[in-house]
């Protein structure tokens, strides 16, 4: 089995509300779909979801990578997973959506021609995940009314965005859900680099009495001695999550005590087997692990739920971009949410994606012998 062609599609997801968190407000995410071809047909698919203000990228840069990394793949084994993930990382320096978009669609290949769901191929661990659901950064009432309608829905954990120019507020918000929903459900917040080391001791210190879970990435990404300091300060759990990209992120955390729990994303990672040894190393250092997402479409998600389904050391997942979105890039979506899990079916590799083509425009194709622009 060999890789005989590659095609790239631009697609654009638009939130059913606008989405503010304390790096801006977003209203579409524009994504990059990968399809992957073997010479028996069977057919494999990823998702890049780039962000400008944590990744770098762009729909147009993702492109641009790709049409670095995936002309050295054609003519490949995908089965050869180590190896493809060798040629994919030494393609380019960084572009981590990118990667991810192909290391996505390598592992929906070929467990799809091991007839397994992907979880199961990475050695399953589970076939259904709890995941919170975010409140963004918005008016008190309406975030009152969201968490209403989430206690309703049965949602056990709710991720609040913290970080705002106004931290009163930010704090009014955080009191007023928590006397929206009472105490049966779990409440975080994710301050998204917002704050100074010491604002965030004292942010931390006035929010605690909200039995508040966790808090997550209270200071700069790459302030990690902030991020310790923190960590050694704070009475609540602290979590990193624009620190941790990479492996080697997660033995800087480590060494310098940074934080309790790491939020993997696939984006951040270059995909699955990054994010495999995020975890391995995370649990070496008992490091508990969730696994997150950027606004993304329900590839993507799949593929984020396949992993943390796979994995003993994720105890809970954020992954549910996919249920704000008002279109989706496959024709249905591709894992279900039920009171608040993510579960999974069993369908080969990410669960038998059909490409909404309506949604679609596909940009590039690289073949067999033949490495070139499609239009
Ligand atoms: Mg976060």
């Amino acid at each position: 089995m060999t890789i005989v062609r590659a095609e790239v599609f631009k697609g654009t997801v638009y939130y059913k509300s606008p989405f503010t968190i304390s790096l801006g407000t977003s209203y579409k995410s524009d994504e990059v779909v990968v399809k992957i071809v073997d010479d028996s047909g069977l057919e494999g698919f990823g998702e890049a979801s780039p962000s400008k203000m944590i990744l770098g990228e762009t729909q147009d840069t993702v492109v641009s990578s790709l049409d670095v990394i995936l002309p050295s793949l054609i003519g490949l084994e995908p089965e050869m997973l180590e190896y493809a993930s060798y040629v994919i990382e030494n393609s380019i320096h960084r572009n981590s959506s990118a990667k991810a978009s192909v290391d996505i669609a390598l592992h929906d290949l070929v467990s799809k021609k091991y007839k397994l769901p992907l979880f199961k191929y990475l050695g399953g661990y589970s076939n259904k995940v709890l995941t919170d659901v975010t409140i963004g950064i918005k008016p008190i009432e309406e975030a009152v009314k969201e968490a209403k309608e989430l206690l309703e829905q049965k949602v056990r954990i709710i991720k609040v965005k913290v970080g705002s120019e106004n931290l009163e507020e930010d704090i009014s918000r955080l009191r007023a859900i928590r006397e929206a929903v009472g105490n049966e459900v779990k409440l975080f917040v994710d301050a998204n680099q917002a704050w100074s080391a010491r604002r965030a001791i004292y942010a931390i210190s006035k929010m605690q009495r909200y039995e508040i879970e966790l808090v997550e990435q209270p200071v700069k990404a790459y302030e990690v001695d902030g991020l310790s300091f923190v960590k050694r300060n704070s009475p609540v759990p602290i979590m990193a999550d624009e620190s941790v990209h990479s492996p080697e992120d997660v033995i800087e955390i480590v060494k310098k005590d940074a934080a309790d729990f790491i939020n993997i994303k696939l984006m951040k990672s270059g995909g699955i087997r990054n994010a495999r040894k995020i975890a391995t190393i995370s649990e070496a250092a008992g490091i508990k692990n969730i696994v997150g997402c950027m606004m993304e479409g329900t590839i993507s998600i799949a593929a984020a739920a396949h992993f943390a389904c796979s994995t003993k050391n994720v105890v809970f997942v954020d992954l549910d971009s996919d249920l704000s979105l008002k279109n989706t890039l496959a024709k249905k979506s591709v894992i279900e949410y039920k009171d608040s899990y993510r579960v999974i079916s069993e369908g080969y590799g990410l669960g038998n994606i059909e490409l909404a083509h309506d949604e679609l425009k596909l940009v590039k194709v690289y073949e067999e012998r033949k490495t070139n622009s499609a239009f």
